[in-house]
């Protein structure tokens, strides 16, 4: 593992919203989502929270620091990752030599415009934040004669912060915004092998919800491999939402028997029906607050408003569909900056295709649909109830 120049992170988080006792929730589970997310990378960290910043401190210089900036990136509530480097106070003239030192090794081209950002929080500092600004840049100047300052819209920005010890950086790298995992309750995610549905598990995860899942396979008809699919998703979602607790249900014989008894063309509405209450049957079991899907306007026949309408009835929690007015491409945009997108598109099959019809209904009206289903009043609550009892349970990203 290289040296890295920096001592840590400061961390940047927007404050909107997270007033009085909601900002002690919202800094806390920042820092529990900070520390877990760097778990996996090499090297010490201490996560810390002062006077209203939040810091990673790399307890020795040797970690690892591309995949910190990775794991960060990922940890939803961060705005900024300022890399950065700690002195301690020994006066003006090591600072100003320590400042030089940073700029050097930073930025070895030296043809750029610059600007001080001084900040004296230490109110007994000699100088003021004007003077070092001053003293500073024209340190600076006189050490690297190719520099110019530009005040008003400078390439590099030099933060220093005079606090108990000093803080110098000049990086702010993005991050993902949103708000803590943890912070907005827990929501059940209908997650398929398909490109929407993780995306829309990753866009209510972003505003803090913690997520749990539930897949639907159909074995045979489905294989290990589209299984396996689904769990590397949920995987990937996990890297940003926490840990997922994804719950896999054998849909075969509630299809098979849907299949036998109803007409052909109402078959994917009744199906979908089902997904939904037996998702929110381990949603209530679980304490979650709604269901999500990946359901987009118009996509297919069973995402008409029609047809969405004959789904959502038989819900009683509400149905968060993130990506509900999005086009196909403004989705896949998303599932490819999360890194979904690649294993949504490995072709295995789907529970939903393998029993479609060649002509779904496109505005299936309630009152047919139930009587359809009427013809699965013999033996569906006991098939629901075996479905419910076999789901297998798997928790990804621990
Ligand atoms: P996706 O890309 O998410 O698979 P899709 O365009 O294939 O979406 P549908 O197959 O109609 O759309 O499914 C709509 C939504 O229903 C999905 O986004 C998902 O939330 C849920 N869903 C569909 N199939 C399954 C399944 N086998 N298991 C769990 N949820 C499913
Ligand atoms: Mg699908």
């Amino acid at each position: 593992m290289n040296q890295s120049l920096f001592d840590g992170f400061l961390i940047k988080y927007a404050e909107i919203g997270v007033k009085g006792k909601n900002r002690y929730l919202f800094e806390d589970a920042l820092v529990n989502q900070i520390g877990h997310a760097l778990d996996s990378v090499d090297g010490e960290f201490t996560v810390k929270k002062e006077s209203g910043r939040i810091y990673v401190e790399a307890e020795k210089k040797e970690y690892d620091y591309d995949l910190a900036v990775d794991a960060l990136k990922k940890v939803f509530g961060i705005v900024g990752i300022c890399p950065f480097i700690q002195i301690e106070d020994k006066g003006y003239e090591d600072l100003s030599k320590q400042v030089q030192s940073y700029i050097d090794h930073m930025y070895p081209d030296k043809n750029f415009t610059f600007k001080v950002n001084a900040r004296r929080s230490r109110k007994n500092y000699p100088l003021d934040s004007q003077e070092l600004n001053r003293e500073l840049g024209s340190d600076l100047l006189d050490a690297f004669p190719q520099l110019k300052v530009d005040v008003h819209n400078p390439d590099v920005m030099i933060h220093v912060e005079i606090r108990p010890m000093i803080n110098i950086y000049s990086l702010v790298i993005e991050g993902p915004g949103g708000m803590p995992i943890g912070t907005a309750g827990k929501a059940m995610l209908l997650l398929s092998g398909g490109i929407d549905s993780p995306v829309a598990g990753y866009m209510v995860a972003k505003r803090g919800v913690k997520l749990e899942a539930t897949y639907f396979h159909a074995p045979p008809y489905t294989s290990e491999r589209a299984k396996q699919k689904v769990l590397d998703l949920a995987k990937l979602v996990s890297c940003y939402a926490g840990p997922i607790q994804v719950n896999v249900v054998n849909f075969t014989d509630i299809q098979l028997y849907i299949y036998e008894q109803c007409p052909h063309d109402e078959l994917t509405i009744i199906m979908r029906r089902y997904m939904m209450k037996i998702a929110e049957h381990f949603a209530r079991e679980d304490k979650c607050l709604g269901l999500i899907t990946g359901e987009s306007i118009g996509q297919v026949a069973s995402q008409t408003m029609h047809s969405l309408a004959a789904t959502n009835a038989v819900c009683t929690m509400p149905v968060y569909r993130p990506v509900i007015a999005m086009d196909k491409q403004e989705i896949v945009d998303i599932a490819v900056k999360i890194d979904t997108y690649d294993t949504s598109i490995l072709p295995y099959e789907d529970c939903c295709t393998i029993f479609v019809a060649k002509h779904p209904v496109t505005k299936p009206n309630l009152n047919v649909i139930a009587r359809s289903e009427r013809k699965l009043e013999e033996k569906i609550n006991q098939l629901v109830q075996t479905a419910i009892e076999t789901t297998e349970k798997i928790v990804v990203g621990q």
